[in-house]
């Protein structure tokens, strides 16, 4: 094998994907030569940035085809599937990146209605989005699933519990898609990032103050940025990552 990270052929779809670590992820993948699906709820943003993935590509292998879809809707994920499969043919790669943090509080303040927005979107979407993918991963015998969580799943929070409940969720939901579908040479792995320069971020990091006392006990004592997750999803969807399955990636400037 030449180049173990490369993705020519292979068909990703990542939700989410008209800005931050979901943007940086499908850019890098159409770079290793994929055709990636660009989707978010705004098909002017999805469409805007496919035309700047394919632009850059300048013809070589790769591409971005753009999808519309709102996660928390069952008819749109659905849409979101078949539209790939019958403008692209198949779905290699499943990146669930979209997710929703409604509420930063006390539990005891949180309404239900935010904390089911979190669960729903955060969990039971992905949960769906993989029901629909994994069929014709198995009759196929190959595909990759990919969730990103995060620190918070992995850490407590006084103001982030229910989010980080979502997240924790999604690395247990990675590995059972592996427990489950690994005989069929379906790989499902998480990745955790930690703070990471998004507007999803935003208020963690635009105050330098905030800044500093979040990244103080991070060893790269630093924010990270889109393009330094992106190289992570890449090599877990690659044949660089084929004996990786089931687990939960920190990428976190080691905090
Ligand atoms: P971001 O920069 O705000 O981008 C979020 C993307 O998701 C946008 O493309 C947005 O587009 C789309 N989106 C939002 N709600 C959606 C919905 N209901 N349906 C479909 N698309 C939706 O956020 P990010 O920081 O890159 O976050 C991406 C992932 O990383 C999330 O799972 C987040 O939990 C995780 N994460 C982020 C950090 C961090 O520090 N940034 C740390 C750990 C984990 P539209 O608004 O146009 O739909």
């Amino acid at each position: 094998m030449d180049n173990l990270f490369d993705l020519t052929g292979k068909v990703a779809i990542v939700t989410g994907s008209t800005k931050g670590i979901g943007k940086a992820i499908a850019e890098q993948m159409a770079n290793h030569g994929a055709q990636v699906v660009v989707s978010s709820r705004k098909e002017d943003a999805c469409q805007e940035v496919a035309d700047s993935i394919n632009a850059a590509l300048e013809g070589k292998a790769g591409g971005a085809t753009p999808i519309a879809c709102h996660i928390g809707h069952k008819e749109q994920l659905e849409n979101l599937v078949n539209e790939t499969r019958s403008r692209l043919g198949k779905i290699d790669i499943l990146v669930c990146n979209a997710a929703v943090n409604p509420f930063y509080g006390s539990m005891l303040d949180i309404p239900d209605s935010a904390f089911e927005k979190i669960l729903d979107s955060n969990v039971k979407s992905n949960h769906w989005l993989c029901q629909l993918v994994l069929p014709e991963m198995v009759e196929r015998k190959d595909g990759v699933i990919l969730i990103v969580s995060s620190v918070g799943g992995l850490n407590g929070s006084a103001v982030l519990g229910t989010y980080g409940v979502s997240k924790a969720a999604d690395m247990a939901m990675a590995r059972n898609i592996a427990a489950e579908f690994g005989l069929h040479n379906i790989r499902a792995n998480a990745i955790a990032p930690g703070l990471i320069r998004t507007d999803f971020a935003r208020a963690l990091w635009e105050n330098s103050d905030t800044l500093k006392a979040t990244t103080a006990n991070a060893s790269l004592r630093r924010i990270g940025e889109p393009e330094e997750i992106a190289g992570t999803a890449v090599f877990l969807a690659s044949a660089a990552g084929s004996f990786m399955t089931g687990q939960t990636l920190v990428v976190d400037g080691g905090r």
